[in-house]
């Protein structure tokens, strides 16, 4: 029986029988103080009920307007695969829920616009799940360059080439349908890490796409270069196919640089360096499980305390640069990002 909710507590849906929900999202919102999932919604009822089970969530079903139709459900976690993002985060807003929705919020910038703004006429909190600003490391990394101590910025080099591993080498090499494909993917990431590191958004883009070994029908590797508002530039590379390449970000300023290995990752782990004239220096940063952080700010933005640390405005900015760096390895031409008309 549902107990009296307290002034913080949360009532949660989740939309999706996910990997990503089962690894991290279930436990980052158990976490909570105060905190119950009530439900999960699958587009099939065994996979649901299963499901249900192996995480002990009370109900289960394939009925989402009956999931929203739940007083009791405050907000939603949406991690079903990409295209059906649109439908279901519109369906939530409309139902008066809260949501956070994994990125790429959608498959189309103008699609992602639609949710955000509905969800800003209806005065709902929309968050996007970029877990990685959520992390001490990028926290510190951003913090470094705010306080000056590497100078006037110049440029970042990010390194996001991981191995997927087998049990997630499903629709995501396999569907353009479903938003398949490394730039919606990975490199959606690392637009957010920019924007979240430099405070601004990437102006051009030039790139290229391959396919080494794992993409059937959509790309599995991509590199891009990209100007920033402030002259600064941006390197990425991104690929489903790296077993030993390790992750990583660098930024140089004119006075240091920072040199963070093992960091685009899930997990608080990883290195951080300053060099600047005085020498090398580890940079500390507080560790803690960041999806956790993530649904925590969340959870104090329903509550009218700040903003999610990632919110929906974000998540278009970074499907925007993504989509971008594709268009600009389809056509071989330089890009200008269009964020759709969102600031
Ligand atoms: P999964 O493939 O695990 O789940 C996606 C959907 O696939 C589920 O909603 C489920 O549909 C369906 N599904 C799951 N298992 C099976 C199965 N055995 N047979 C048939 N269908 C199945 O995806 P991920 O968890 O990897 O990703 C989900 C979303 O989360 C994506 O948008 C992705 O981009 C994002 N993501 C975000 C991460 C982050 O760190 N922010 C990390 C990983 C993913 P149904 O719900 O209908 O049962």
């Amino acid at each position: 029986m549902e107990r009296s909710k307290t002034e913080k507590s949360m009532r949660w849906a989740l939309v999706g029988a996910s990997t990503i929900a089962a690894q991290y999202m279930i436990p980052a919102i158990r976490a909570q103080q105060d905190a119950r999932i009530l439900r999960v919604v699958s587009g099939s009822a065994e996979r649901g009920r299963t499901y249900a089970a192996e995480h002990g969530i009370a109900a289960s079903g394939t009925d989402l307007a009956e999931a929203l139709s739940d007083p009791a459900v405050d907000a939603v976690y949406i991690s079903t695969t990409n295209e059906k993002h649109l439908a279901q985060a519109m369906a939530a807003i409309e139902a008066g829920k809260h949501v956070i929705c994994e990125k790429p919020l959608a498959i189309s910038v103008a699609d992602a616009v639609t949710m955000v703004r509905a969800a800003q006429l209806a005065g709902l909190v929309f968050a996007t799940n970029h877990h990685l600003r959520c992390s001490g490391s990028h926290r510190a990394i951003r913090a470094l360059i705010g306080s000056g101590r590497i100078g006037r910025l110049l440029s970042l080099r990010l390194f996001h080439a991981v191995h997927l591993p087998a049990h997630l080498q499903g629709w995501r090499i396999t569907s353009a349908e479903a938003g398949g494909g490394v730039i919606p993917d990975i490199t959606v990431h690392d637009a957010d890490v920019v924007r979240f590191l430099t405070g601004e958004d990437p102006e051009t883009v030039v790139a290229q796409t391959g396919v080494s070994g794992m993409g059937q029908g959509v790309e599995d590797s991509a590199m891009s270069a990209w100007s920033m508002p402030s002259g600064a530039m941006v390197m990425t590379h991104e690929s489903f196919t790296h077993p030993f390449a390790g992750s990583g970000l660098e930024v140089h300023g004119t006075e240091g640089s920072i040199f963070a290995r093992g960091v685009m990752t899930q997990n608080p782990v990883g290195e951080v360096e300053l060099v600047t004239a005085s020498g090398r220096e580890a940079v500390p940063y507080d560790t803690y499980d960041m999806y956790e952080k993530g649904v925590a700010e969340f959870t104090a933005a329903v509550h009218g305390e700040g903003r999610p640390a990632a919110s929906g405005r974000d998540g278009v900015k970074s499907l925007a640069v993504a989509l971008t760096v594709r268009e600009a390895a389809r056509t071989g031409v330089r890009q200008n990002v269009n964020y759709g008309g969102i600031q």
